[in-house]
Order: C-alpha cells, then structure tokens, then sequence
C-alpha cells in the first residue's frame, strides 16, 4: 500500500576507496549509522573536516523524516518542502564534501566494548572496523499491539498518512492519538478522507496549540474522547474498530475504512543493547558535546532524543557529534602516534 519508495532516491554505494582493508574487513575512519538528518549533517561536516565518512544509510535513506508530506518548520524554506527532498538535499550535500553513503543496508551487530577500532556488521554480510562511530538510528512508530493490527497492517493499518493517505479517498478513517503527529497527520488525511476521526484515550490533546486551532476549525474532523482502540476488525481489509470508553466501559463498533496510529517512537537501540547506556525508555545517553558511555562513540538525532524531535534539532545534534567526533580523532590520533614513538624508543 505504501509508495514511498517510488521517489528516486540516488541509491549510490560508496563511491570512493575505503580507508583501509584489513584482511577482508573495511577500516574506516569515521563510520556513521543511519541517514535521517542527524546522520547526514554528521556527514556532512565530517566530510568536510576530510575524514571522508561513510553513511551506513539503513533501508529507507532519511528515516522517518522521508515519509513527512511537507515540512513547514525547517529554516531556509519559507514555502515548506517535502521530507524527501530535503534528505535528498541533505544527501546530495554531504556527497559533495566526500561522505560516502552505503544504502539498502543495515547495521546488525556493533562491539564497543573493546574500544576503537570499532567493530561492525551490516546485512549484507559487510563488515567493518571504525575508529570513531557517529550513532544517529533514529526511533519507530509505535504500536497499539491490539487484535487485528499486524493483520491488517498495509491493509488499512497504517503509520503513514503520507505514504497511504491518497488510498482513502472519499473513505471514513480514524485517527489514534493526541499529539503533534495525530493532530498534523489527522489534518493531512483530510485531504482524501471523507471523515477524520480522532481517538484519544482522554479528554484533551497533548498537541500543541495551533494544531488544535486548526484541527477543531476542520469541519472533516471528529473527536472521539476517553477511548481506547481494542481491536481491529475486518476479513480481508479494515472494516470498523472496537472502541472502549475508558471512563464509562461502552464498548461499540465504530465502521472505518482505515486506522492510522500515531501513538509516539521508540529509539532503535536494540542493537545497542550491553555496548552503549541507555535511559529506561532505551535512548542512548549523550553529554552536551553529543559523547556516549563509550569513548569514540557519539550519537545525535531522535536516538537520544525524545523530548523535541525536530529535523532542526536533529541537524544541531548531529553538528555537534560530528564535531565533537573531528576533535576527538585528533586527539586519538595524537596519543597513539606519541604511544608509537615511545615504543620505539
Ligand atoms: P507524543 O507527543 O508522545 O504523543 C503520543 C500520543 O499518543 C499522546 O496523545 C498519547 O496519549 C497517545 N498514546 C500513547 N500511547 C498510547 C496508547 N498505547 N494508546 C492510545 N494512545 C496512546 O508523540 P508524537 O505525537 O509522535 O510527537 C512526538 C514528538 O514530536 C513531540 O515532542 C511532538 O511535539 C513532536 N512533533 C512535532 C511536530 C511539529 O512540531 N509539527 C509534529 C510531529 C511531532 P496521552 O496524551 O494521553 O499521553
């Protein structure tokens, strides 16, 4: 159902020599994991220090922000843009001061434990060593984990009004959530939608002002309060959901053509799991200079933080851990050579 990868995206390999090779395996100087807009300011500003880094990109070049229809909030575009061409922008940018990006591939194992070089596999069987690593994953789109859902997902379960949003034209879809994304998103599928409904488990939005303003001024927009989503019904397609409201117990079948969840991210830390500390929510802990728990290993972006969430936010942090990685290298590299010399003498 969804056609967000039908933009072209340059799927370029790394285009010039690695760094090193080391009996089959990469040695890079600077290895960066994940393309959103962290991940490639990180890029960038590496890339332009001549530390000529590699993207390992993940399977959907951008993350999260290639799938966002317009984005009216980012400096320099006072007409808005959509989140593709900005991380095809943001791509084309970073390429031009030498970074290298690696798509349709994943990272699946690191070791940081042993410290730099850092050790890392990818998907495709790659595997590389890394004397600084910039962290930049990103989160995912939760999920209600009710009855129904995995089923119908990409039969009209979505996380996407982007992507999915043009399959509900003229159809009655519901919304789940109270944030910035159910608000946002919810306005978008009134483009298409015939009814937008938004379920919300209380009685008042936790998206922010102008977005309400908006929402409750949309005459396509429906609020149900105090409700919760039990279950998604339908044989082959989405056909209504089972609502429950929390404060009387009412259960009801509500007919609906699609769901869409926006329900908040999780970080993509899995993999990070024993090598990197992590908050109890699993976003990796950074100081202000964008450090991890290990030496070498930096991380910007929604990985580490969920609180604004903002392609602006995601470009400042991945500034600074590029920079932050730039002058530790030099400093790495300065007690190694001091240590080389010593060793001969
Ligand atoms: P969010 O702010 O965490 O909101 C999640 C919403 O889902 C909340 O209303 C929450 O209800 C509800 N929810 C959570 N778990 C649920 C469950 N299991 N069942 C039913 N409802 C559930 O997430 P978000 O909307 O994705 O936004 C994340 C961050 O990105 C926020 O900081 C937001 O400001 C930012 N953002 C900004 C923009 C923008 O500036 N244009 C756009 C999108 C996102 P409760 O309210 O009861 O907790």
């Amino acid at each position: 159902m969804s056609d967000k990868l039908t933009f072209s995206l340059n799927t370029s390999t790394p285009q010039s020599a690695p760094a090193n090779s080391q009996g089959g395996i990469q040695h890079e100087k600077v290895i960066i994991i994940g393309s959103g807009p962290a991940g490639l300011t990180a890029a960038l500003y590496t890339g332009r220090a001549k530390l000529n880094p590699l993207v390992i990109a993940g399977h959907e070049l951008g993350g999260q922000v290639s799938l966002t229809y317009e984005i009216e909030n980012y400096p320099g575009f006072p007409e808005g843009l959509s989140g593709q061409e900005l991380v095809e922008l943001m791509k084309t940018q970073a390429e031009k001061f030498g970074a290298r990006i690696k798509t349709f591939s994943a990272v699946t194992e690191v070791d940081f434990q042993n410290g730099s070089p850092f050790r890392i596999k990818t998907d495709d069987g790659d595997e590389y060593l890394a004397d600084a690593v910039i962290v930049t994953t990103g989160a995912t789109p939760r999920h209600l984990n009710v009855p129904g859902e995995k089923e119908l997902t990409g039969h009209g379960v979505s996380y996407c009004a982007t992507c999915d949003g043009f399959f509900f034209r003229d159809k009655k879809v519901v919304v789940v959530g109270g944030g910035d994304s159910a608000i946002e998103e919810g306005l978008f599928l009134t483009r298409f939608a015939s009814e937008v409904h938004v379920i919300h488990r209380r009685d008042e939005l936790r998206a922010g002002a102008t977005l309400q303003a908006r929402a409750f001024a949309n005459e396509k927009m429906h609020f149900i309060w105090d409700t919760v989503v039990e279950e998604i019904k339908g044989s082959e397609a989405v056909e209504a959901v089972r609502l429950r409201n929390i404060k009387t117990g009412a259960v009801t079948d509500f007919p609906a053509d699609g769901v869409f969840i926006f329900i908040g991210h999780d970080p993509n830390s899995d993999i990070f799991t024993g090598q990197l500390e992590r908050d109890p929510f699993g976003y990796v802990i950074t100081d202000k200079e964008m450090r991890t728990s290990v030496e070498g290993v930096f991380a910007a972006g929604e990985i580490q933080d969920r609180i604004f969430r903002q392609v602006g936010t995601s470009v400042g942090q991945g500034t600074a851990a590029a920079m932050t990685c730039e002058r530790w290298l030099a400093e790495h590299e300065t007690v190694e050579a001091q240590k080389a010399v010593t060793e001969r003498h």
